[in-house]
This record gives C-alpha cells, structure tokens and sequence, in this order.
C-alpha cells in the first residue's frame, strides 16, 4: 500500500463500521478528517556544524472526549498521512478504555540510528520548540512511539518548561520516573495487550500452557508482551525485529533475547537459529500472531497465508482494511489495536493525573487500576461482539463511535463543523 493510502484507508474503514454504530452523519464527518495537523521544518545542528532540516508534525485528530493524547515516533517512513491515521486510532483508542482524551499523533521523518546522541537530543527539542504552542497539557500531551524513548520525552518535557518557564510535567507522558513518569508506564502498552490476550483464551475456552506464538517486532511494547506471555507458559517459537527474524521450534527464553538484544542491536545475532524474513514470521502456523512494530503489514497481498487462528494488534494499524474480511472468512480472531494496545496510553493517562495533582502511585496501584480498565473494556467489546455477531474490531469501533459521537453531540455544532487547519511552521533559527 503506498503511504497515501493509509490515511484514505483508515478512513474508510472508519465510515464502514460507522454505519453499525447508528451515529448521525455530522459525527462521521467529524471522525474523517483530522481537526488540526501543523507541519514545520526542524534545522538540526550537525556534530560536524552543518544543519540539517527534518520535516515534523504534530496532528490533533478529534478532542470531543478532552485533551488530544498520543506518541510522537522518529523514523524515516514517517508521512503526514501516516501521521493522521495513527491520531485517527488514538482517537478511537481513547474511547474505547474510555479515558477522557481525544486523539493526536507526531512524528519526525527521520533515521534516528544515524544520528548521534547530542543530535538526537537537538533534534527532540526542536521538535518542541516548534510545537510549544500547539501543544499543552490542556490542550495536546505528547507521549513516546516508535524509536522515541523516556529519555527522548525528558528532554522534550525539559525544553517545552524552559520555554514556557513553568513546572509543567503533564506537558508529556512516558518521562523518566525522576522527571514525573508514572511506575509501570514502559511496560504498559505490553502488559495490556498480554491481559487482553488472556482475557480472549479464557473466552475461548483454551490453555495458555504450551500455547505457541510469533512475535514481530522487539521494542518496547513487543519486549513488555513477550516477557508476560513466556512467564505463562506460551511458548514462543519466532520473535524478529528490523534487521529479520529467528525461529526455534522449542520457544525461546525472552530474557536472554533480551539481553542479546540490548548487548548486540538486533535478535538476529542469536547464533544457531533457522532464519527468517520478517514476511515469513507473519505466514507461520502458530495459534498466536503477535505483530508489534510497524502498521500495513498484513494486506490482501498475504492476508491469505495467515495461518494463526488469533492475532493481537500490538503495533497500530498492521491490517489494511481488506485484510478484515479475507481474515474473518478464514475465521481468524484479531484483537484489535485500539483495545491491544491501550495498556499504554491508559497509564499515560494515569502519568498526567498524577502530575496533575502531585500524586505518585506505586507500581502495583498503577497495575491494578489499569488491569481493571483493560479488563473491563475487552469484557465490553467481547459482549457487544457476542450480541451483534460483528468481529471484535467492528465492536470495539461501535463502542468507540457512539460514546465520541455523544460527546460531539453535547458540544454542540459550532466546534464540529469548522474546516480542518493546516499550517505550515517556520523554521526556528
Ligand atoms: P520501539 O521503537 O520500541 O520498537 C519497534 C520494534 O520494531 C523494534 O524492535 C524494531 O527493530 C522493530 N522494527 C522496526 N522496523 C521493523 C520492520 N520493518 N519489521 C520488523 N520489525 C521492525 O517501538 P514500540 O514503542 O514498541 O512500538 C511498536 C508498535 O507498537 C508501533 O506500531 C507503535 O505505534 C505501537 N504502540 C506503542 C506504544 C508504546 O507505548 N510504546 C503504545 C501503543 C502502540
């Protein structure tokens, strides 16, 4: 699918379910383009004292449910449709756990693996130095995404107080525990998707024990989810990350690939393993796909070779819409990404009430109070999904649509039938 696309798809599969939903067509309007997207040119000094422009944006799709909310990700494929539609799902996402934020997104087109450190933190606070007024703990709270880390969110958090010349923690979540980041956050978009992987098997009646797994993608959230799922006895036989995959047959034991990980850059420097393409991982015969890394990876050029009877959307957006219906056929079971992967901005959310009201919630506080979001929001999908008979991902999307649809409803017109903005920044010499 070419970028352009992703955008336009996300879109449609919005509109599709829609019409499940019984909402108004003001309220589909709403949902299909974004309220504001700000594009600027970020000048970054080189270590060498050159400078190099890269192109950031920051998108706040829909705020009828409060503040928008959602990652900022650092990588080279990063569009402004991409953008758009990771801030359309965030927006859903919200809904669905039903925290009081809407959706936003941000991004930066860049290869984060080729800068150097100081780069990278010059880069993070032009980032926010562009930003400053279009984000705001009342308006727009940034957390982190894909290649973009607590370190990353603490010099952005110091950059925007600096300029605003305030203590503002709830500027942006994912911080660094001694800068205001909540216990359990890193582990939370993990942690989630593992309780609403166990929440399905228990629905379906099956043993976790022994219950086989391919994991794509070996970052933050892919790492939290494979750590929880090895501790119960799922076994997992395929984990890969950007430079390809490894499988073995007898699983494997996540806190050593952790550390090969950590100490070596890539999974694939495992020695002794059958190799594979990171396609390849995806057509496995396992019970559990679990892609975590990046979004259309499963489209209708191989939606037919998925062998696993259940995937858990831990990356935004693997599918593309068509992958749906030729999945649903093949009677595969998807958790979709807006209920997988909530674990994450649910503690976020639990990160911005602290440092709103100078609280600091232990570990086990944190994983209580987000077990039982996670929990009862699968129990909610999987019920109306029951009673309709629609997949999880048309349930968990009807969910979401009708509770932002009431709240565009109480807000009245005049917020919701204004043009979408797009502005261009200026660079910040
Ligand atoms: P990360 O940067 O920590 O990890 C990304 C992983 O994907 C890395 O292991 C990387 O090597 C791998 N990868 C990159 N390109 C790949 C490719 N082409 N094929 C296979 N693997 C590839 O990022 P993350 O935070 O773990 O995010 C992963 C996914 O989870 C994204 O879709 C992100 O939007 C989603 N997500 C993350 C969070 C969060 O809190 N971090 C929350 C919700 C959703």
């Amino acid at each position: 699918m070419s970028e352009k696309d992703i955008f336009a798809d996300s879109v449609h599969r919005l509109q599709r379910i829609a019409s499940e939903a019984g909402v108004g067509p003001e309220v589909v309007a709403a949902l299909s383009q974004p309220k504001a997207t700000l594009i600027a040119s970020l000048p970054v000094r080189r270590d060498d004292g050159s400078t190099t422009y890269f192109t950031a944006y920051r998108c706040q799709y829909n705020d009828a449910l409060g503040p928008t909310k959602g990652g900022i990700r650092f990588h080279p494929g990063v569009t402004c449709e991409e953008i758009q539609a990771l801030a359309l799902w965030m927006t859903l996402k919200t809904a669905v756990v039903r925290i009081p934020f809407g959706g936003g997104k941000g991004g930066v087109t860049v290869d984060p693996k080729a800068l150097s450190r100081m780069e990278l933190e010059r880069l993070s606070r032009a980032y926010i130095r562009a930003m400053a007024d279009f984000v705001g703990p009342r308006t727009d709270i940034p957390a982190p995404d894909v290649y973009t880390d607590a370190r990353i969110m603490g010099w952005m958090a110091d950059e925007y107080q600096a300029i605003k010349r305030v203590k503002a923690p709830d500027i942006i979540t994912g911080k660094p525990i001694s800068l205001g980041g909540s216990f359990g956050r890193e582990e939370a978009t993990g942690r989630g998707a593992y309780l609403t992987t166990r929440e399905l098997l228990k629905r379906l009646g099956r043993e976790s024990a022994g219950t086989t797994v391919a994991l794509q993608g070996f970052g933050n959230a892919g790492i939290h989810i494979a750590r929880l799922l090895h501790q119960e006895g799922y076994r997992i036989v395929a984990v890969s990350d950007s430079k390809g995959a490894i499988y073995s047959d007898r699983g494997y034991d996540i806190e050593r690939l952790e550390a090969l990980k950590s100490a070596e850059g890539t999974v694939t420097a495992m020695e002794g393993q059958v190799r594979l393409t990171n396609d390849e991982l995806l057509e496995l015969d396992v019970d559990i796909l679990v892609p975590a890394a990046l979004e259309s990876v499963i489209g209708e050029w191989n939606a037919d070779r998925i062998k696993a009877p259940i995937i858990v959307e831990v990356a935004n957006g693997p599918l593309t819409s068509d992958a749906d219906s030729t999945l649903a056929d093949n009677g595969c079971v998807i958790i979709p990404d807006i209920l997988a992967n909530a674990g994450g901005v649910t503690v976020s959310y639990f990160e911005w009430v602290q440092n709103r009201a100078g609280y600091h919630w232990s570990l086990s506080e944190v994983r209580e109070k987000m077990e039982k979001i996670m929990v009862d929001a699968f129990d909610r999908v999987w019920t109306h999904s029951e009673e309709t008979g629609v997949p999880l991902r048309n349930s968990a999307y009807v969910l979401a649509i009708r509770r932002i649809g009431e709240a565009i409803q109480s807000h009245g017109t005049r917020e919701y039938f204004r043009p979408p903005v797009k502005l261009k920044g200026v660079p910040i010499s």
